[in-house]
C-alpha cells in the first residue's frame, strides 16, 4: 500500500483504573471503526480486561491490536492493575515505552494525562501527543474558570456559595465540594496543565449537543483543539461487550436481565458509585434504610467498603437481605455489574451515581435521570451539569469533597435519600419532565456518532488531519 492509501497508526495509552481505562479502551476502538490502525499498550495484567472485545472487534475486521509492555523484571504489577487509584505512578514503564516508541512511530500518540512522565518521552520522540483527560467540557471549563479567577479565595467559610465567573451558566459552588488540589493549587496539576498545553490536542469523551455552549467556550474562549467524539461506550453494540466490560462481572448476566425482565417499566433505581469509591458502612446502612423505607426496586452495586471488616457484614440491617429476596425487590451485587446492560434496560428508571464523568455520560445515553451523590474528583461539577444545567436529576445532597481513599467526616442521613428517591421514581409532574428531557438528550447522544452527525466527524476530523501531517 502507498503512504497516501496507508492507515492513520494510532497508538492509545490509557491509565490503569476503571473510569480512564474503561473508556480510552472504547474511544482505540472507536478510532479503529473509523479506519485507523488502532494499538493500544497495556500490562498483560491489564489487557485480560478488555482483551475479549478487541478480538470480537478483529473478527470484524478491524485493525485494532493490544501491546502489553513487558515489565521489568521485580517490578510489582500488583500496583498497576485494575484497582490502581488515580494517582498510580506508573513510571516504572517508561523504559519499555519507550522502546516501542522507537521501535514503531505511530502517527499519534492518544495519552491518559494520568501518565505524568510519558509526556516528556513522547515529546522528545517528536510523535504527535493528544491528550485523554476522562472529563466533558463543562467540567473542564469549571476547572479552567476556578483556577483562573480563584472564586474560592474569595468566601469566608467552606460554606459560603460563590459563582463561578466567565461561564455560559450561572454556576454556584462551595469550597467543600472543590477537589484538595483546586483549595491548595500545587505543583502537580500544573504539570498536567501543561502537558495538556503543549500537546496536538484533546479527545473528548462527549457530545457536542449535549453541551454546546461548553464546547464552544471551550473552542473559542479558551483556545483548545478538541475532538469531541462520544459517548465512546456506544460503540459497545453487543450483550457480551456491554457484560464484560471493565472487570469481570460478579453477577451473571442472565439472572440480571431476568430479574430486570420481571419487573415493570421504569420502576428499577440502580445504584453504582463507580469503580473507586469506598463509602463506610453506615453510609451504606442510609442507603439500605431509605430503600426499605421508599418500598423502592433497586439494583445496589456494593464495591470496596470503607474500612469494613472482612469477616462480618455491618452495612446492611438486620435481615435486610431475607426481606428483600423473599419480596423480589431488589438485587445487591457485591463487585462489578454490567453497568451498561443495567442502564439501557427498560425497567430501569433512574440511576443514583457518584457523577463520575463515564457514568454521568452513560446515564445521559441509556436516557436514565439520576440522583446525583457525588464524592470526589470532579464529581461535584458533573453533579451541576446533570442538575443545574441541564434538569434531569435530583441532588442528594452531599456537599462535602473527599478523596477515594480518605475518611468522610458527614454520612447523607436515609431520608435525604428517600425524599431524593421519591422525587426521581415518582409520578410527579417534575419526575415526568426529567425522563423526557433525559430521553431527547439519549435520542441526541445515538444521533452524535452517527455517519457524518458532530462526533462522528469530529473523530473523521483527527484521522484526516493527522492523515494529511502524514503527507507532509
Ligand atoms: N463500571 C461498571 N460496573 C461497575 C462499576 C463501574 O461497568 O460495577 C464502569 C462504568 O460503566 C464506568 C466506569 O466503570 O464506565 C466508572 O467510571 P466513572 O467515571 O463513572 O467513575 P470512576 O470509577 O472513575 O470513579
Amino acid at each position: 500500500m502507498d503512504a497516501k492509501n496507508a492507515p492513520v497508526e494510532m497508538f492509545f495509552f490509557p491509565f490503569v483504573g476503571g473510569g480512564h481505562q474503561i473508556p480510552m479502551i472504547d474511544t482505540a476502538r472507536v478510532f479503529a471503526a473509523h479506519g485507523a490502525k488502532s494499538t493500544i499498550i497495556t500490562t498483560l495484567s491489564n489487557a485480560l480486561q478488555f482483551q475479549k472485545s478487541i478480538t470480537r472487534d478483529q473478527q470484524c475486521g478491524l485493525a485494532i491490536t493490544i501491546h502489553s509492555l513487558t515489565l521489568p523484571e521485580n517490578a510489582d504489577i500488583t500496583d498497576i492493575d485494575m484497582s490502581a487509584g488515580p494517582f498510580t505512578d506508573t513510571s516504572i514503564l517508561r523504559e519499555p515505552f519507550r522502546h516501542l516508541l522507537t521501535q514503531h512511530r505511530p502517527d499519534c500518540i492518544v495519552i491518559d494525562m494520568f501518565h505524568r512522565w510519558a509526556t516528556e518521552v513522547i515529546d522528545e520522540l517528536q510523535i504527535k501527543r493528544v491528550v485523554f483527560n476522562g472529563n466533558g467540557c463543562f467540567p473542564y471549563c469549571v476547572n479552567d474558570n476556578l483556577r483562573r479567577y480563584t472564586p474560592h479565595d474569595k468566601v469566608g467559610s467552606n460554606s459560603e456559595a460563590f459563582i463561578i465567573p466567565g461561564l455560559p451558566d450561572r454556576i454556584q459552588m462551595t469550597r467543600s465540594q472543590l477537589p484538595n488540589f483546586l483549595r491548595r493549587p500545587s505543583a502537580f496539576p500544573d504539570r498536567l496543565k501543561s502537558a495538556d498545553e503543549k500537546s496536538f490536542g484533546t479527545v473528548i469523551n462527549s457530545f457536542y449537543e449535549l453541551e454546546p455552549s461548553y464546547a464552544n467556550y471551550l473552542r473559542n474562549e479558551m483556545g483548545k483543539k478538541v475532538w469531541i467524539i462520544g459517548p465512546v461506550s456506544l460503540c459497545n453494540r453487543n450483550a457480551a461487550d456491554k457484560t464484560e466490560r471493565g472487570k469481570l462481572s460478579t453477577i451473571d448476566e442472565q439472572s440480571c436481565l431476568n430479574w430486570l425482565n420481571s419487573k415493570q417499566p421504569n420502576s428499577v433505581v440502580y445504584i453504582s458509585f463507580g469503580s473507586l469509591a469506598r463509602l463506610p458502612p453506615e453510609q451504606l446502612m442510609e442507603i439500605a434504610y431509605a430503600l426499605e423505607a421508599s418500598d423502592q426496586s433497586f439494583i445496589w452495586v456494593v464495591g470496596k467498603i470503607f474500612n469494613a471488616s472482612e469477616e462480618e457484614e455491618t452495612w446492611l440491617p438486620s435481615g435486610f437481605e431475607e426481606r428483600i429476596r423473599e419480596s423480589n425487590k431488589g438485587l445487591i451485587v457485591r463487585g462489578w455489574a454490567p453497568q451498561l446492560l443495567i442502564l439501557e434496560h427498560g425497567a430501569v428508571g433512574g440511576f443514583m451515581t457518584h457523577c463520575g464523568w463515564n457514568s454521568t455520560l452513560e446515564g445521559f445515553s441509556a436516557g436514565k435521570p439520576m440522583i446525583t451523590w457525588p464524592l470526589s474528583a470532579e464529581q461535584f461539577s458533573n453533579e451541576k451539569l446533570v442538575t443545574d444545567v441541564l434538569r434531569v436529576g435530583v441532588k442528594v445532597g452531599n456537599q462535602e469533597w473527599a478523596s477515594w481513599d480518605e475518611k468522610r467526616r458527614t454520612v447523607v442521613g436515609r431520608e435525604k435519600v428517600e425524599v431524593a428517591l421519591k422525587k426521581l421514581m415518582g409520578n410527579g409532574e417534575d419526575a415526568e419532565d426529567m425522563r423526557r428531557r433525559v430521553k431527547d438528550i439519549a435520542e441526541k447522544a445515538r444521533r452524535a456518532v452517527q455517519h457524518g452527525e458532530t462526533s462522528y466527524a469530529d473523530a473523521d476530523a483527527l484521522i484526516q488531519e493527522l492523515k494529511a501531517q502524514k503527507q507532509c
